[in-house]
């Protein structure tokens, strides 16, 4: 700037840095929110790739301070948002740059922003109010060993964590009132409000104070247990197996033969999530604001049954552009895909599972930038064996041709990677009136000594479930007693090399539910038979 060496006032110009944050995908990224108030016309300019709904904070902040009972500079502001090549999207940041004219103006001391950082969205009046992504935002804090102040109801989220400093919006309202205390629970929602009279907090549940801490939650609907489902022994079997080992399943069945009724019961035999598991299944569903997050938070795996009509992005997410959509295999991380009539879905759909199954995670590259989404889920695949569907003891119409194509529209990729396989028939009148079967509980006992036994044989190789053993580690271990089996098998073209690998960690799996330090010739003889090698499932 030329003119610069002429300005009296340079000395004058007020400066202050805050750090917020903004969502990609589900991750938090930092932003620096710096303030200067200079010499100039009087104004706002935001610089710094911000997107529509950023620039819209020019209005909100500026009203929100001066309704709030302050002063807004009459000078020229600049708020400078970096990284530059960040993308910043939404309402978040109004908080951070509202702190930082503040502090830049000595209306708060900046020593109250320090080593924190600070979220909200503002809106006209002064309140404060959440936006998502609380828990991202809190593991980003703690990664870069700063603190959040945050509105209550993501403050309540943010808590989780531990070891992180999280201030409720009172301390800013004391620091912004000179160290005075904070009145009570209004004073959370008016972050800037004056300290007598002035707008009154908005009431409703976005508003500032915790509606966590003020109503009681509202108890879960217990899971759907496997007693309730009669018959189907072969069914009960391979889902403990798959939920103990972690193993991809796939069953074929007539419409209306229990394949829901079983899949939905998966979640009820999977352990609770850890705390570890919880935090980061829990930032995944805040990030979005998932109706799932209660019973995310009280430790459940998720559930997610998509529509066989779903899209590619709505699927595994991505998009284009700036946005970053998060897909439905990132709202299954850690818990249950299922796809019913998984033959229906299109091939573009299923294929784009592979990266999901393979990493663990979708990775989207951006000019700029890059966002992970987490999606390690356990696939399971229902299907029925022909396009037409007949009822259970009804008749075909399909043509042999077509029956034959139907399931090989589950491409030999994504069924390569399911272990266990399926073929259901509807129970006969005597197992209907039979006695109940065992319940969930009683097997997720089970299931969760299995589960330990394998982690701590596995833990010198970073695995913790069998399913996620590769092939070549297997076939470094001593050959299991009934591997002869296993041998035929694959002499007489009944097993692929692959296969090989499948049915070796499914018999790992059945010697962990048996209690057994190594498979026998029974537990190989039963992961063959969770191959359903004269089922409707090829390949
Ligand atoms: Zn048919």
């Amino acid at each position: 700037m030329p003119q610069a060496s002429s300005m009296p006032q340079a000395s004058s110009m007020q400066h202050a840095r805050v750090r917020s944050a903004v969502l990609i995908g589900v991750q938090a990224h930092v932003v620096d929110v710096e303030v200067d108030i200079g010499v100039g016309l009087p104004g706002l300019a935001i610089v710094g790739l911000p997107d529509t709904s950023v620039g819209e904070a020019r209005e909100r902040v500026r009203t929100a301070i001066r309704n709030a009972g302050f002063t807004w500079p009459d000078r020229r502001v600049t708020v400078a948002l970096g990284p530059a090549g960040l993308p910043k999207r939404g309402a978040g940041l109004d908080l951070a740059i509202a702190c930082a004219v503040l502090a830049a103006q000595g209306t708060l001391d900046p020593r109250a922003l320090a080593g924190m950082l600070i979220v909200g969205e503002l809106r006209l009046d002064g309140t404060v109010h959440a936006v998502p992504g609380a828990l991202a935002m809190a593991l980003c804090a703690r990664e870069i060993g700063v603190g959040v102040i945050m509105p209550g109801r993501m403050a309540a989220e943010a808590r989780l964590l531990p070891g992180l400093v999280v201030r409720h919006l009172d301390a800013l309202v004391a620091a912004v009132r000179g160290g005075g205390a904070p009145d009570g629970g209004g004073g959370a929602a008016a972050l800037l409000g004056p300290s007598g009279g002035g707008a009154a907090p908005a009431p409703g549940p976005a508003t500032g104070a915790s509606d966590h801490d003020r109503h009681p939650v509202t108890p879960l609907e217990p899971l759907p247990d496997l007693a309730d489902v009669r018959g189907h022994d072969a069914a009960r079997l391979a889902l403990e197996v798959a939920a103990a080992g972690g193993h991809h399943l796939a069953m074929v069945g007539p419409p209306g033969v229990g394949k829901s009724l079983l899949a939905e019961r998966m979640p009820g035999l999977l352990p609770p999530l850890t705390d570890a598991e919880r935090v980061a299944v829990l930032a995944v569903h805040g990030a979005v604001d998932s109706p799932l997050r209660a019973s995310v938070a009280a430790g459940r795996p998720t559930f997610i049954a998509p529509h066989h009509t779903v899209g590619r992005t709505a699927m595994v997410g991505g998009g284009s552009g700036m946005d970053v959509r998060v897909g439905l295999v990132t709202l299954a991380h850690r818990g249950v895909l299922f796809l019913d009539e998984a033959a229906e879905f299109p091939g573009s759909v299923l294929d784009a599972l592979r990266q999901p199954l393979e990493a663990g995670r979708i990775v989207v590259h951006r000019t700029g930038f890059r966002a992970t989404l987490p999606a390690e889920f356990q696939l399971l695949l229902a299907s029925n064996p022909c396009p037409c569907g007949p009822p259970p003891g009804g008749q075909c119409a399909c043509t042999p041709h077509a029956r034959r194509r139907y399931l090989t529209r589950i491409s030999g990729p994504i069924l390569d990677r399911i272990d266990i396989r399926l073929t259901l028939r509807a129970p006969s009148r005597a197992e209907l009136r039979g006695p109940a079967g065992e319940a969930s509980a009683t097997i997720a006992t089970r299931i969760r000594v299995a589960r330990e036994r394998a982690a701590h044989r596995l833990a010198a190789g970073g695995w913790l479930l069998n399913a996620r053993v590769p092939g070549a580690h297997l076939r470094h271990l001593p050959p299991p007693a009934g591997s002869h089996l296993l041998d035929d098998a694959l002499d007489r073209g009944r097993l692929s090399p692959r296969g090989v690998d499948r049915v070796l960690r499914v018999a790992w799996t059945c010697a962990d539910l048996n209690g057994r330090s190594r498979p026998d010739s029974d537990d190989v003889g039963l992961a063959l038979a969770l191959r359903d090698p004269h089922g409707a499932w090829t390949g």
